[in-house]
């Protein structure tokens, strides 16, 4: 089972990775579906965490 943690890591790596690599990404400047989608993972996955362990305020 994946910690909300380890989903945050691997959500914001894999977008990283494909906006470091993708041609198209950095072809016109303007996210492909691919990067909307990883995008959309990684804030599903920050909000999970922050569920988890309120923020500090
Ligand atoms: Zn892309």
């Amino acid at each position: 089972m994946t910690s909300p943690e380890d989903a945050l890591q691997e959500t914001r790596a894999a977008y990283e990775e494909h906006a470091r690599t993708c041609r198209q990404c950095h072809y016109d400047g303007a996210r492909c579906a691919v990067s909307k989608l990883l995008l959309r993972a990684y804030n599903n996955a920050r909000r999970a965490q922050a569920r988890t362990r309120p923020a500090v305020h």
